[in-house]
């Protein structure tokens, strides 16, 4: 989860960019938020640094971690 006070500072925006899954290891495409896939932890990732490895935080059940955008923080 991320929270906000302010909805005047955010922005809606439809791009292609908030439905794709991220892996552990891989380069972060986009500075920002980013959302858990399994379990909803949100996290800050910076543009062409790597997204952290599958041990960033543990599941209960063991399953993989992956990342969803959910705020950019740029724009890009
Ligand atoms: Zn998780």
């Amino acid at each position: 989860m991320a929270w906000y006070k302010y909805p005047n500072f955010l922005a809606q925006q439809n791009g292609a960019e908030f439905d794709t899954i991220h892996h552990p290891g891989q380069n972060t495409p986009i500075s920002g938020i980013y959302r858990c896939t399994g379990c909803g932890l949100s996290a800050t990732f910076v543009a062409d640094k790597t997204i952290p490895p599958q041990n960033h935080h543990q599941h209960p059940n063991a399953s993989p971690i992956s990342w969803q955008l959910i705020v950019k923080s740029h724009w890009k």
